[in-house]
This record gives C-alpha cells, structure tokens and sequence, in this order.
C-alpha cells in the first residue's frame, strides 16, 4: 500500500526524518497520517488493501474523505461498503472515499453522490469574499452536512461553499 508517509511510517507510531519534515512543511497533514495508518492497519488482513494508494486525507469532526488513485475506491469501500465500515468503526466517524481529480465539478458531485450536481458558480459575498455556489435540484436532500461540505472545498480548493436548490 503507498500513502502519503513512508511504510515504515504507516508500521510505526513515529515518524521517520523524512515524513516528519514532510508534515513540518505541511505537505502533508496529521490526517494524512492518521487515516493512512487506519487503512494500513486494515490492509494487513485485508489482501485487496494491499495495493491501493492513499493520495490525501481530509477530515472533519465527523467524516473522513480519503481521496486514493484512480481505481482503487472501489477496494477501499468495498464490496456492499464492507471495508469502508470497518474503517469507520476503527477511526470513529464517517468514510467517504472519492478518486483524485483536480476538476473541481468532479470533485464536488463525488463528495454530494448520490445527489446529481446541476452546475458550480462562483458568487461573492457581501464582505467581498468568494465562495462556491453548489447548485442541486430542489427535491434531493443532501447526506453531507453543508458546513462539512464547505469546509472540504475550502482544504481542497481555497474557497467555502454554499448550497442553493432549483
Ligand atoms: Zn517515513
């Protein structure tokens, strides 16, 4: 399994000199490590694990959204979401697994499924800030909370989001 830290790094409850100086620079973060090390922990009894790869973490208070290859989320969940409740169990809070993609729309319909994304704006806000504005149709209901979702625009993209229904 490859992650943002080393192997050995993901086998121990340290960090080497490397890894250490890669979470300094901020190049990767505490949830890197810690959710990269939940999956290793499973990988070792779980075989389809072991050739995943864990791209970035980013968490919230109650959900983590680990972001792997292309290709691999369907190992990480699961057959029937299996390995992805187990995951959940051990780290405490929710799981949702999304392919890397730096295209924002993709993003963003990855992290609101099954709800269909209908378009992204981006609207300014009184006190001049930017921010997303996630548009979905008016009779879905969204599973991730909203201060979740724009909190995770905010670490992926630099801006919070809103969502508006038509
Ligand atoms: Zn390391």
């Amino acid at each position: 399994m490859k992650a943002p830290i080393c192997e050995i790094c993901l086998n121990s409850d340290i960090l080497c000199k490397v890894c250490q100086e890669k979470l300094d620079k901020r190049i990767i973060n505490q949830s890197d490590i810690d959710i990269s090390r939940a999956v290793y922990g499973l990988s070792k009894s779980l075989n389809i694990l072991k050739d995943i790869e864990v791209k970035k973490v980013l968490e919230t208070d109650n959900l983590a959204v680990i972001i792997c290859k292309k290709g691999d989320a369907s190992k990480l969940i699961g057959k029937d979401g299996v390995v992805a409740r187990r995951l959940s169990k051990n780290i405490g809070k929710g799981i949702r697994v999304i392919e890397e993609s730096n295209d924002l729309k993709e993003f963003i319909q990855n992290l609101i499924y099954p709800v269909p994304l209908l378009r992204i704006n981006i609207v300014y806000l009184p006190d001049e800030k930017e921010v997303f504005k996630i548009v979905i149709p008016k009779e879905h209901k969204l599973q991730i909370d909203k201060a979740t979702l724009s909190n995770l625009t905010y670490q992926m993209f630099g801006k919070e989001s809103v969502v508006s229904k038509e």
